[in-house]
């Protein structure tokens, strides 16, 4: 027994048993091929005991992470920074409803810590249950269609669920107007720049419905007080820039700025437990890709990235990130992807005139003509194996959203 085993508090009975069936539905679940068995086992935990994840977030200090984009990656490296403190429990597969993390929390034991990612329609539910020390806001925008009503409505369910939690610290994103409205009425907050390439959901105030005005980095509601407030971290080129103002370098195997962000968010959370910066910031250079996102694969002399866009801001940022090299988009619309797709026209594909586009995919047409609009030449091709003979030894960028992605995966055997 470890020397602080008086200091861990004995489950109820009921949670006992809740707890052990859990794990071994899981295990059975993984033993049958059907997924990680996270999601089934937690789902008969909370149907013995419905408090069950409750009882097992007492007695560790919780973080959780939400948001529309990042949150898989950002609860990856908050876990790897709350690292240098001891041990973390984390749903690191990206099961992020409360099935999920009654099952994570029941697999890892008793740990101290438990970094949680969670679904955003559920975090009032899960700051209730688990008492957070902190919470990570990333971003509000639509998914998949056009749901602006529901980013207020989200926004909204945020700001409620904060109230009544004075001693849990928010670390919220400075640059979305729905964050910090949702954030600002919270009893302690730690503001990040975390920058917002995505406007689109954003141009009129929750608050009071006038227009926000934008100029450089910063935002202002032109009817009432809300405004950007002054972030106390940012990021500076490839350095993450402290409260302190000390600059910290952080070198990341993701790409783009949008994860630069994503580690100042993780050095925060991890602050906030008494993590110095400066011990954590080596630990966030080890998080390589994520359930194969941001994977690197070598394949007959080409260098093949994965970037997984699931909404029109997720698109946005992945034209950020695809270095310029020929770039693949693949484009489903299946159940996991919504069937409509029209949210193609949200999306400014612009930026990626000037270099080889090649398209695939369920939907490769609905791609072709929103191209067309934005005047980039493309080539179609029937499968990802005859994009990968189409382009030269080298680079190849692919951006897919979520079922397109899985294929694609599968082609090129799972990789990790
Ligand atoms: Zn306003």
């Amino acid at each position: 027994m470890s020397s602080n085993a008086e200091h861990v508090p004995s489950l109820p009975l009921r949670a006992k048993l809740a707890s052990s069936v859990s794990k071994t539905a899981a295990a059975l679940s993984r033993a049958a091929g059907r997924g990680d068995g996270s999601v089934i086992g937690g789902w008969i935990g909370l149907k013995i005991d419905p408090d069950l994840l409750a009882h097992l977030a007492v007695g560790r200090q919780v973080a959780l992470v939400s948001g529309t984009n990042g949150k898989t990656t950002t609860t990856r490296l908050t876990a790897a920074a709350m690292g240098v403190l001891g041990e973390v429990a984390t749903n690191s597969l990206g099961a992020n409803m409360p099935t999920g993390h009654t099952s994570a929390l029941a697999r890892a034991g008793h740990t101290p810590y438990a970094v949680l990612e969670v679904d955003e329609h559920y975090l009032d539910q899960v700051i209730d249950a688990t008492s957070p020390h902190a919470v990570a806001l990333l971003n509000l925008s639509r998914d998949q269609l056009d749901r602006a009503k529901e980013v207020a409505m989200m926004a909204s369910l945020w700001r409620t669920a904060l109230i009544g939690h004075d001693d849990t610290h928010v670390i919220a994103n400075a640059d979305d107007p729905m964050v910090v409205w949702a954030a600002r009425g919270a009893a302690q907050v730690t503001w990040v720049a975390s920058g917002q390439r995505w406007h689109d959901d954003s141009w009129v105030c929750p608050e009071c419905g006038s227009p926000i005005d934008r100029a450089g980095d910063t935002w202002r509601c032109l009817g009432c007080d809300l405004r950007r407030p002054v972030p106390a971290w940012r990021v500076d080129d490839d350095a993450v820039v402290t409260p302190e103002g000390e600059r910290l370098a952080v070198s990341l195997q993701l790409p783009g700025r949008v994860n630069r962000a994503n580690a100042a968010t993780a050095l925060a959370v991890a602050a906030q437990f008494g993590v110095r910066p400066a011990d954590a910031a080596p630990r966030l250079s080890q998080v390589a890709s994520i359930a194969g996102r941001y994977a690197t694969v070598q394949r007959d002399g080409r260098t093949i990235r994965l970037l997984l866009a699931k909404n029109p801001a997720g698109w946005l940022e992945a034209f950020d990130m695809a270095e310029p090299a020929p770039t693949l988009l693949s484009i489903n619309a299946r159940d996991p992807d919504g069937l409509d797709t029209s949210w193609l026209y949200d999306v400014d594909f612009s930026p990626l005139a000037g270099r080889r586009v090649l398209i695939t995919g369920d939907r490769a047409m609905d791609l072709a003509v929103r191209l067309e609009v934005n005047e980039v030449p493309f080539e179609h091709v029937t499968s990802f194996g005859r994009a990968l003979a189409a382009v030269p030894p080298g680079r190849l960028e692919v951006i897919a959203n979520y079922t397109a992605f899985q294929d694609i995966r599968a082609e090129l055997d799972r990789v990790n």
